[in-house]
């Protein structure tokens, strides 16, 4: 979630002490994700069987106990209750855990890190080359697997081109490990309206996004980044976000109807879908009225807006991990933004909105806050632990167009499984202490005694 500049300096920032950070902080995954990596070359598909004490499956409303998961290959095959383990069958015990669906996190940012200040982002930009950051990027996704996200969509490369595209198919093909990835690549805004800004004009610097321009400029843009590899068109709605008179959150918008139109027409033409930076109430509306299928952060929704995105049926991400971290380095509005949202969020709750778990992870530093926070966030916000629960995992399955392959515990579906020691329906923080992830039927940490 970059801003536009003018924000003090609050922080030094990590970019200096980065080296240290990177020798220090990268998490450690357990030694069976390289033995199964090198399993999982074998012709015959191998079988494992899980007991799961207590299944959290993403469909029923109350847990399954004593569920036998049988696993074969990278997908699910049977979830049978009390059932015993075959023969021959290697068998994970979570007898004493609780099992649920591998989590799902629909918006972050692997080539980023921490971007409080408008100077910590510029440094990024300015003085790392896209290979380090794309190094950065495949450590971020590592970090992401190990706190339980099996898949997440990562909503564009803040100046870094296409390199999502890159640690997307370093995952893919099991060079390193990492969630499953659907990516935006660079993202659009109109030219002069994101950032880096505010260097002289004789300096070439980079840009956080693609600039576009223009109905024709606005396909041509969305053909470019579906050639290279965009899953996602992802375009900023907004920015100068302030409050008016009427108390609502107000917005510049980025740009024209026509224009905004024309990318998200030419994006669904190639089948392919919209999500939308809106902060203000009037990006927002303007995503709408263009027809994006997610809304991004959302903080401005009104009752008005919140009616239309029901109506709609376009996805909300809140994000509200990200805004309540940088609240307090940015100053200024942010913490009235932070506040304005919970009472979105409770209203967007009542009126059934789909609510889409998504943190900004990259927006704060990866390595200083686990994104699981969000799930507490819904809670304290007015979910159920099992609506918080299905926000992270059945919902962005739905949004991602892959409810059939993931999203839940069942047949037929891949083996994205995590498990906690405690039960996450009575302390929701229990899943921000993940102590197995296994991905497509691979172990990749399996800290549970
Ligand atoms: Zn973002």
């Amino acid at each position: 979630m970059k801003i536009s500049r003018n924000w003090p300096i609050v922080i030094a920032g990590c970019v200096a002490g980065l080296a240290v950070c990177l020798a220090t902080v990268a998490p450690t995954m357990s030694g069976q994700a390289k033995a199964k990596d090198a399993v999982s070359k074998d012709a015959a598909p191998k079988k494992i069987a899980i007991r799961a004490g207590r299944l959290i499956d993403g469909k029923s409303d109350t847990p399954v106990t004593n569920a036998l998961i049988l696993i074969e290959g990278d997908k699910i095959v049977s979830v049978t209750p009390g059932a015993s383990v075959p023969a021959g069958v290697e068998v994970i015990d979570l007898s004493k855990a609780t099992v649920l669906p591998g989590f799902v996190d629909v918006h972050t940012h692997v080539l980023l890190n921490g971007d409080i200040t408008a100077e910590d982002y510029d440094a990024q930009l300015l003085k790392q080359s896209i290979p380090y950051r794309a190094i950065l990027g495949a450590r971020n996704a590592r970090i992401a697997l190990d706190h339980g996200f099996t898949t997440i969509r990562d909503l564009e490369t803040e100046g870094a081109m296409y390199a999502d595209v890159d640690v997307k198919t370093a995952i893919a093909n099991g060079e390193v490990p990492g969630p499953r990835m659907q990516v935006a690549t660079r993202a659009m805004a109109p030219t002069g309206m994101y950032p880096l800004l505010g260097y002289s004009w004789e300096l070439k610097v980079p840009t956080g996004v693609q600039y576009v321009d223009g109905v024709e400029g606005a396909r041509k843009a969305v053909r470019e980044q579906s050639m290279y590899g965009a899953d996602w068109i992802k375009y900023y709605s907004d920015r100068k976000y302030h409050f008016e008179a009427d108390g609502v959150l107000h917005s510049m918008v980025n740009f024209t109807d026509e224009e905004a139109k024309a990318i998200v027409d030419e994006t669904h033409r190639l089948g392919k879908k919209v999500a939308a930076h809106c902060i203000g109430s009037d990006g927002i509306a303007a995503g709408l009225r263009a027809g994006v299928d997610t809304i991004e952060h959302g903080d401005g929704l009104t009752d008005a807006l919140i009616d239309e995105i029901v109506k709609k049926g376009a996805y909300w991400v809140p994000t509200i991990t990200v805004g309540a971290y940088v609240a307090p380095g940015r100053g200024g509005n942010w913490t009235k933004m932070v506040d304005l949202e919970k009472v979105a969020f409770q209203k967007s709750l009542k009126k059934g909105v789909k609510i889409a778990l998504g943190t900004d992870a990259g927006g704060f530093d990866w390595k200083e806050l686990n994104q699981a926070k969000e799930f507490e966030y819904y809670v304290e916000y007015g979910m159920t632990p099992m609506q918080a629960i299905r926000s992270g995992t059945v919902v962005p399955a739905e949004l991602l167009g892959w409810s059939d392959k993931m999203g839940s515990v069942e047949a037929g579906k891949w083996a994205d499984i995590v498990a906690v020691s405690g039960d996450p329906l009575k302390d929701i923080t229990e899943v921000e202490r993940v102590k197995f992830v296994m991905k497509g039927g691979t172990v990749y940490k399996n800290d549970v005694h």
